[in-house]
């Protein structure tokens, strides 16, 4: 279906070294919804979002994103925003002008009006005219998530963008993404945490030992989840 931001069928990631990170996953996220990708350290999320972004290849299966397949340089990728930890900036110059040199060198028109929501949504408020050596790490991870919502991308991909924040970051975090799904776009967010998926997700898939053990609504899996969070905690 073209409509549908995500489809991924019989999924699988085998690496050089012969480990497969991911096998037979299959799933899909509808309009609006907010996928939470539930799993401890090794489930294969990343795995499985670097595939989503195109930066790795399958080994079977296959992605879909609005109906067209995903493949490196698939001209589909420009309708996803990603988010990666550790984006590098320019200390000296302001979250602003880093943004703007950054959104120059994507070579798409001026979307002024995307550039400021992004912004809004972001939650950076005056901080955004300050130099970004400045910025704490909680803003310098929002300030990356601004960068990957700047054009307003139908589907948000986001790699646990909680890592390494404290507590009120995280909240902070939180609602951005809050706000994001709220203007009607999809996302899909990693988490090793349950508590962080039921706050801010409306589904949720759990990996495990790169297998889908358990999928739905997160209302749902809260209320029948004894199995699937022993499972998660699991080392
Ligand atoms: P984390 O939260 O630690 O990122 P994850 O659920 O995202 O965990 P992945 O990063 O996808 O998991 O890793 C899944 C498994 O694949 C891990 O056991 C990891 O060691 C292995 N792996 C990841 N990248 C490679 C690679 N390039 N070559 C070989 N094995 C890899």
């Amino acid at each position: 279906l073209a409509s549908t931001p995500l489809v991924i069928s019989g999924l699988r990631k085998q690496y050089g070294g012969g480990f497969v990170a991911v096998r037979d996953l299959s799933f899909r996220v509808e309009p609006g919804q907010v996928l939470g990708l539930l799993g401890p350290n090794g489930a294969g999320k990343t795995t499985t979002l670097r595939m989503l972004m195109g930066l790795i290849t399958p080994t079977a299966g296959e992605i879909r994103v609005f109906g067209h397949r995903i493949t490196p340089g698939a001209p589909v990728l420009s309708r996803i925003g990603s988010f990666v930890e550790g984006s590098g900036f320019l200390p000296h110059l302001s979250g602003q002008a880093n943004l703007e040199l950054y959104w120059a060198a994507t070579g798409r028109p001026a979307e002024k009006a995307h550039f400021t929501e992004a912004l809004e949504i972001a939650g950076l408020g005056d901080a955004v005219h300050r130099r970004v050596k400045t910025y704490s790490q909680g803003m310098r991870q929002r300030l990356a998530i601004a960068q990957a919502m700047l054009g307003l991308p139908e589907l948000m991909v986001l790699d646990e963008p909680t890592n390494g924040l404290d507590p009120p970051q995280i909240h902070q975090m939180r609602e951005v993404l809050q706000r994001y799904a709220a203007t009607g776009r999809t996302v899909v967010v990693s988490s090793h945490l349950l508590a962080e998926v039921e706050q801010t997700c409306t589904h949720v898939v759990v990996m495990h030992r790169g297998t889908l053990v358990a999928a739905g609504e997160v209302g749902e899996l809260a209320a029948a989840s004894g199995e699937a969070t022993f499972r998660v905690d699991d080392p």
